[in-house]
């Protein structure tokens, strides 16, 4: 069993490639209300999660929820990719104004499964070429997450460190 640290009160960022199970992650280690997901805010806006044309305003109005929920003193935690890098800066950003920290656990799972996941549900269909990309912008995220101002990086690598990981809060007083 790995424990992971995290601030009682933080902006957890999964990140991950699709199909690396981040969703699966939350509904196993998080509450339902905890977790704000890209997949709900564009389904939310655009009556489609999978619609990206919707990202933008999906995600204005996840990192504005976001921020209520860190005013409110509320462990917020958000279900998106977050390979790219402005993304994870938007979330940054949200928990810098809040004064809380902002936390990463990344789901490292290798890119051949994650493709056979994804061709096996029917709620994703996309190009391999997306996932490619996906697992190259990761790469380069796991270098950088430090750098961006995440407090605590946790990186599971594989399917048995995700399955094994239990979260444990700090109270930092
Ligand atoms: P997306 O970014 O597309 O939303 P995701 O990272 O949220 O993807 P999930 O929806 O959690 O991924 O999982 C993708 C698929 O893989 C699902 O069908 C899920 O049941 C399966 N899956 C998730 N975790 C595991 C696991 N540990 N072992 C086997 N299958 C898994
Ligand atoms: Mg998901």
């Amino acid at each position: 069993m790995t424990e992971l640290a995290i601030p009682a009160l933080s902006l957890v960022a999964l990140v991950g490639i699709s199909g690396s199970g981040k969703s699966t992650f939350a509904r196993k280690n998080f509450a339902a209300t905890q977790v704000l997901s890209s997949d709900a805010f564009r389904a939310m806006v655009a009556d489609d999660e999978n619609d990206q044309s919707a990202s933008t305003a999906a995600f204005e109005s996840l990192h504005f929820v976001a921020g209520k929920r860190l005013a409110a003193g509320r462990l917020t935690v958000v279900d998106a990719t977050n390979v790219q890098e402005h993304a994870r800066a938007g979330l940054v950003a949200v928990a810098r104004a809040h004064d809380v920290l902002p936390t990463a656990i990344v789901l490292d799972v290798p890119e051949e499964e994650c493709w056979a996941r994804t061709q096996a549900r029917p709620d994703r269909h996309f190009d391999r070429r997306v996932l490619t990309r996906q697992s190259r912008d990761l790469r380069r995220t796991i270098k950088s997450l430090a750098r961006e101002g995440f407090r605590k990086v946790h990186v599971l690598r594989g399917v048995d460190e995700i399955e094994s990981a239990t979260i444990a809060y700090e109270r930092l007083f």
